[in-house]
């Protein structure tokens, strides 16, 4: 049985490239059957909180992954399994593949010059019986890694330092406590960021030390900005939840995600979730560090949106919309079509259609200037606002009827548009001019037609 785990830490909010491994690792779990197991590395006493904890699990679950699923497992947190560390410890020592030591960095550091350069073993025959554990690490040869991903990847051993395992007080750290969770869990599989490469020779010569089989290794590239930098925190949008909270869709998230540096073949980019479980392979993953694209992530969101049935949609904004004083859902069907086709992100639906709820639109004094600005403005409101009390109350005819004002100023329809667009919305962009103005009715068209003049 495939037995992948995902095993974030709770120090912050869950990170883009962390909910990418994340899926990575349940495409794989649903693909073949396997199990997903979420593991919270939770020892980091003084950066957890259990807000991050929290945020995680909804994150996932946003992501289609959660308790739900057959194909999930637990979530399980490291710090249950500190007797599980202890004894691994304890076997290791006893086994005399690891040992205590006392010796701190200055002392190594004058032992072997300024460079620090790793632990020097100074400690490996001392017979200690207390202090920090290290592990043995062997002096010749190399330690091979087979990445899915990377391909093979060699480390000399005599660069590899005898490295800590557990701290003077017994406490493990996280090279030991994460391969005896992967172990105690029986994992298979572990797929995770490029960033733990470096720990993979010393963890693979811990589970053998351990008496057992390493599992298979996939490490995926880092995320990059359009600058080529690895996304940060301080930076870069990094947070799922950011996208969430703006109206993304989960499932043009899921797509965005995945083709991260993975990708079918070919130029097929949108695809659905099933479609993508069958096909993903870890061996397609590109090694070289994949660009997230924020804009590109939108015109994605933008396509997923407009793919939606309308009645779904308009469902989909309820969020979003509902906070808008008067709204009424009725109104809102009418013109969600209309607002389907112009938007990116859900977040954007409100300012499409609150001018139709609230008792006067929003003016921003940029848009109102740029509205009002022809010296005919006021005349042609005025005018309009003739026309409106009495114009057969379609799209069409309120759209003849501003053109035959415009023309009366020696206006095409574009210029004569402006100020009514305005008057009516409040913006000097969005929705179809007449169909909004149908929907909004003849009497409160008239009235903001009325007070633009004042
Ligand atoms: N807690 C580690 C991290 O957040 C997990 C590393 C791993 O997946 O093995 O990076």
């Amino acid at each position: 049985e495939l037995r992948v785990r995902f095993a974030p830490s709770p120090t912050g909010m869950f990170h883009v490239g962390g909910a990418r491994s994340a899926l990575f690792n349940w495409a794989l779990a649903v693909q073949a059957g396997g199990r997903f197991i979420l593991r919270i590395e939770d020892t980091d006493q003084a950066r957890n909180r259990p807000e991050w904890t929290e945020g995680i699990i909804s994150a996932l679950a946003w992501l289609g992954i959660g308790s739900d699923s057959p194909y999930f497992e637990g979530p399980y947190f490291q710090s249950d399994y500190a007797e599980q560390h202890r004894a691994a410890v304890a076997k290791l020592l006893a086994d005399g593949r690891a040992y205590h030591c006392d010796c701190t960095r200055e002392d190594v550091k004058e032992r072997t010059g300024s460079e620090f350069k790793g632990y020097d073993g100074y400690c490996r025959d001392r017979g200690l019986t207390s202090g920090a554990v290290r592990f043995r690490t062997p002096d010749e040869g190399v330690t091979v890694v087979e990445d899915k991903v990377r391909g093979r990847v060699e480390f000399a051993n005599d660069s590899i330092e005898d490295f800590a395992i557990a701290r003077t007080d017994g406490s493990p750290l996280f090279v030991l406590a994460n391969v005896v969770d992967d172990m105690e869990m029986r994992v298979t599989h572990v797929v995770r960021g490029d960033e733990h490469l470096a720990n993979t020779p010393k963890q693979q010569l811990l589970w053998e030390a351990l008496g057992a089989t390493p599992p298979v290794w996939a490490h995926v590239p880092v995320l990059v900005n359009e600058k080529r930098q690895k996304l940060s925190k301080r930076r870069d949008k990094v947070a799922l939840e950011s996208y969430r909270d703006e109206g993304y869709l989960a499932e043009a998230m899921i797509n965005y995600l995945m083709l991260l540096g993975w990708g079918p073949g070919g130029d097929r980019e949108i695809m659905p979730w099933s479609e993508m479980v069958r096909l993903f392979r870890l061996e397609d993953v590109n090694p070289s560090p994949a660009f997230f694209d924020e804009k590109k992530l939108r015109a994605f969101n933008g396509e997923y949106i407009r793919a939606l049935p309308v009645d779904e949609f308009a469902e989909r904004c309820l969020p979003w919309v509902r906070p808008i004083p008067g709204f009424d859902v009725e109104v809102f069907r009418k013109v969600a079509p209309l607002v389907q086709t112009r938007v990116a992100v859900l977040s954007e639906v409100p300012g499409y259609v609150d001018f139709l709820f609230l008792a006067e639109p929003v003016f921003d004094q940029g848009s109102w200037d740029k509205g009002m600005k022809h010296e005919a403005a006021p005349d042609i409101l005025e005018a309009y606002a003739e026309r409106l009390a009495t114009v057969e109350w379609n799209p069409d005819a309120l759209k003849a009827a501003l053109e035959e004002v415009g023309a009366a100023h020696g206006l095409k329809l574009g210029k004569a548009q402006a100020p009514v667009r305005v008057a009516i919305t409040g913006r000097t962009v969005g929705l179809p001019l007449f169909e909004s103005i149908e929907v909004l009715g003849r009497e409160r068209s008239l009235a903001r037609v009325k007070a633009a003049l004042e």
